[in-house]
């Protein structure tokens, strides 16, 4: 590892006392590998001996004993599981402390590229709502490309400035603040995190997450709760934060419930170190509002909704607790209980996506969606479909041509271990490759 700032050292030796040899040397060792099953896209991901035990604060969550190439793992493209740093994953005990029997509209204020959103979206119940919202535009694509893969209909991804959300009052019960940060907690895994680090950068981030939090806190019901994570030791962006938020605001702390051993209970919240648990430097604390607007959201005059074709019906035949949307030639469906909320959301907020495209209904002929061969529900019994041998996937995802009999002129649906990767066409003697161009593997 490239050297450490002195005036970092001298903090964290502050800061940790006889602990910092030890803290030291835990940067000197590799970081661990982990990665989240995906609990709607069940099957085989590695070989029984790849893996390295479970994590323990959250469900189906493992360590790995090496670090596969994952983009030559056709399971990772079907969104079958997702490669996140174990401490991240504390967030799933903070939930479980949170969530009551209720649907929730929640918001993933600084999602991409969607670990936490991945997550959340797990946990909650299928009737919530996630918002995963990111603000810097190619960071939200590539969001956007995690949430579709993951397959699930109760999802809206947006790109907008935290201060947008001030449109809707009350409106989000768990609002998630996954701030950016001095990123102190990554050092191990990412060198150039180190040769950003200086005093001046700190100031910039406690100034930025204070602003961030200050434009969010309007959007959070009365009595919901703020979820707070940074990446980072410093105490000034983690604990001082969610102080001046108690200070200020609203707001009072909320005890953990649930801790394991080797996490560090702090004033506000709790901090993961390298050298007490199997992960990177994180840091998570909670909230709750004690004041403020509660929020019902308008039930618009609008046009009628959108009326699916027979085809569109086929492809997306669960159509009882759906409406259908027509966003240009794409026709979509998204949860009838959260219809007017998006509706409003869309007035305000880049929306990229939302609940699950179906496909273009091309005058009444459908050219079924990527996502919908990603969707979790997909009636794969209703389509043709092709099983992929390693090489086969492989070259599907590069976008190459794939030659195998399929059934004439019928859109096949190509799997990989039982797991859609997406859709292709029989032309002649090969396969029409369907694959999004901006998802393709490149150069490996
Ligand atoms: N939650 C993500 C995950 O688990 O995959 C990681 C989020 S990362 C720590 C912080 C995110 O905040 C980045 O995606 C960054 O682009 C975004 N961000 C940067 N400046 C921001 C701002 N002023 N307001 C809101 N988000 C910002």
């Amino acid at each position: 590892m490239t050297s450490l700032p002195t005036p970092f050292t001298q903090r964290m030796r502050a800061l940790l006392g006889s602990e910092f040899p030890e803290f030291l040397a835990a940067l000197e060792t590799p970081s661990p590998t982990s990665v989240r099953a995906n609990p709607n896209k069940p099957g085989q991901l590695f070989a029984p001996d790849e893996y390295d035990g479970q994590i323990p604060w959250c469900p189906d969550a493992y360590y790995l004993k090496n670090r596969p190439t994952f983009t030559l793992d056709p399971c990772f493209h079907c969104g079958a599981y997702y490669v996140q740093e174990a401490s991240s994953m504390f967030l799933a005990a903070v939930l479980r402390q949170l969530q009551d029997a209720r649907p929730l509209r929640v918001l993933d204020l600084c999602a991409a590229p969607g670990g936490k959103s991945t997550l959340l979206a797990s946990l909650l119940s299928r009737d919530s709502l996630l918002v995963a919202n990111e603000v810097i535009k190619p960071r939200s694509a590539v969001l956007k490309e995690n949430i579709v893969k993951w397959g699930q209909d109760n999802i809206v991804v947006t790109s907008g400035d935290p201060s947008r959300f001030a449109a809707f009052p009350g409106a989000f019960d768990i609002i998630l603040v996954d701030a950016p940060c001095s990123g102190e907690g990554m050092f191990r895994k990412d060198e150039k995190a180190v040769g950003e680090w200086s005093e001046n950068n700190l100031r910039l981030c406690e100034e930025r997450q204070k602003r961030i939090l200050s434009d969010i806190w309007p959007a959070l019901r009365p009595e919901g709760f703020l979820i707070y994570s940074t990446c980072t030791y410093n105490p000034g962006e983690n604990d001082d934060a969610l102080q001046w938020l108690t200070r200020d605001f609203a707001a009072v702390p909320v005890p953990a419930r649930d801790t394991f051993p080797g996490i560090t209970p702090t004033l506000c919240g709790q901090q993961f170190y390298p050298h007490k648990t199997r992960g990177e430097g994180l840091y998570m604390g909670v909230v709750q509002k004690t004041d403020g607007e509660t929020f019902t959201p308008k039930k618009e005059k609008r046009q009628p909704d959108t009326r699916p074709s027979a085809g569109i019906k086929y492809y997306f035949p669960d159509s009882r607790n759906f409406v259908f949307y027509q966003s240009g030639p794409v026709i979509g469906a998204m949860p009838s209980r959260h219809a007017d909320f998006i509706r409003q959301l869309e007035s305000r907020v880049n929306v990229l996506y939302k609940g699950c495209e179906i496909g273009e209904d091309i005058k009444g002929k459908i050219k079924p969606s990527p996502a919908l061969a990603l969707y979790s529900r997909l009636d794969k019994d209703r389509h043709p479909c092709l099983e992929l041998d390693l090489p086969a996937a492989l070259r599907y995802l590069r976008r190459e041509d794939i030659r195998m009999e399929a059934p004439r002129g019928e859109w096949t649906l190509l799997s990989y271990r039982g797991f859609p990767l997406g859709w292709a066409k029989e032309v002649g003697s090969r396969l029409n490759n369907y694959y999004p161009k901006e998802w393709r593997i490149r150069n490996l």
